[in-house]
């Protein structure tokens, strides 16, 4: 889940990250109050979930409250990159020498966080690592000891920071780090994190990532959660339980384990198709949420045909042929069905989809099922 850039710069203030003084408004009136309460000018700050609001004309300097109010009503009204803006955050304005940037990452392949800083903040740091990827500087974080002072100070000096803010540096860095491990983040981001007139380190702008299974952990923020952040579909999914990403190929699939689902995807691309989706369902799936399940595959109009691949330990065969037989009759498909049932209660399943008044192509082994979903989407096999 993403956290809109108010919310990630309260989460670091927490952890003593120093962050303008600033609020959200919702309309040109309330921002119009919050400039005025902050006095001077003040920076007016789309809050969407994509980078580069700068570019796209979504933040914008305002020298006092009336300006800040228009350009509020003018950047209310706009749409970034298919978002619509719902919220703006008013900063006091920054006084900016120099901006950085400073984040941290799970490096999977190292197994620990990444912390990277770099002298060219305020630009997306994927051109950075494009373009002039040795201004990028990092170190990997043991998480039994926690980021250490020569690290950050290895950083700082990397980066060609003043010697004079080494100690302050060290503080954000720190501050961050523990803003990550402590929301159960898989990215933490300060770009720019700017050096001020008055010389002093400032977290300007904000992005954090938490990861979802962490999420229980942190109800005040998994409730923060940006209905614009993910489709109707995923959003659907998510609350029944269900484990989806939506892709674009033409077979919908149906699958119980993650790791399932992957060799079933694989299989299924090795035979000339392309999976629709990535979806688990989950174990001990009930019949309610195999047909939730099969309503949301069957709602992307690229899906050509359904591959059902199930092997049941503790999901029953039997449960989720009850889902899909209860799933057909709200939807009444016009696409074809290959379905591979095995494990516990397979005979039982079979036997519910044979009773049923719907024509579906049967397989054994996954090989089969596969070939047989890349036939039937492109029309040479039916049931
Ligand atoms: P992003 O474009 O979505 O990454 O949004 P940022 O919050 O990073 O803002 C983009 C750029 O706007 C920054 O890199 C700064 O150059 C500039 N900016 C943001 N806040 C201020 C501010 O308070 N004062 C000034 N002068 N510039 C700002
Ligand atoms: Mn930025």
């Amino acid at each position: 889940m993403k956290l809109h850039e108010y919310l990630s710069k309260r989460v670091f203030a927490q952890y003593g990250v120093p962050i303008p003084d600033g609020d959200v408004a919702t309309t040109p009136e309330e921002a119009r109050a919050i400039a005025e309460r902050l006095g001077g000018a003040v920076v007016v700050k789309s809050q969407v979930l994509v980078g580069g609001r700068g570019k796209a004309g979504g933040i914008k300097l305002a020298q006092n409250s009336a300006e800040a109010e228009q350009l509020a009503a003018q950047i209310l009204a706009m749409e970034i990159k298919g978002l619509p803006v719902r919220k703006v955050l008013i900063d006091q304005a920054a006084d900016i020498r120099q901006e950085i940037y400073l984040g941290i990452v799970v490096d999977r392949v190292a197994s620990r966080p990444v912390m990277m800083a770099s002298s060219e903040g305020g630009v997306e740091i994927e051109e950075v690592a494009r373009l002039n990827p040795q201004a990028i500087k990092k170190v990997h974080i043991d998480p039994f000891v926690g980021l250490r002072g020569y690290q950050t100070r290895w950083l700082a000096k990397g980066i060609g920071l003043d010697p004079a803010l080494q100690r302050e540096f060290d503080r954000v860095a720190r501050g961050l780090y523990q803003a990550f491990m402590g929301s159960d983040a898989s990215l933490a981001e300060i770009n720019p994190l700017v050096v001020t007139g008055e010389g002093k380190l400032l977290a300007v702008d904000g992005k954090m990532v938490l990861d979802d299974n962490g999420l229980f952990r942190h109800p005040d923020l998994a409730e923060k959660r940006d209905v614009d952040e993910e489709t109707e579909t995923e959003r659907e999914a998510r609350e029944a339980g269900l484990s989806y990403v939506q892709l674009d190929g033409e077979i919908g699939c149906m699958v119980n384990g993650a790791g399932l689902a992957m060799a079933t995807m694989d299989i299924t691309k090795h035979f000339g198709g392309a999976p629709a989706n990535f979806l688990d369902i989950g174990g001990g799936a009930k019949a309610e949420r195999v047909a939730t399940a099969l309503r949301l595959i069957l709602a992307d109009p690229n899906v050509k045909a359904v591959l059902f691949n199930i092997f049941g330990g503790i999901t029953r065969c039997d449960e989720v042929a009850k889902g899909i037989i209860a799933a057909l009759e709200q939807i009444k498909p016009n696409v074809p069905m290959v379905v591979r049932l095995v494990g516990t209660n397979e005979e039982e399943g079979r036997q519910v989809l044979a009773d049923s008044a719907y024509r579906m192509i049967a397989a054994t082994s996954l090989a089969e099922a596969a070939q047989k979903a890349v036939a039937a989407a492109r029309g040479e096999l039916e049931a």
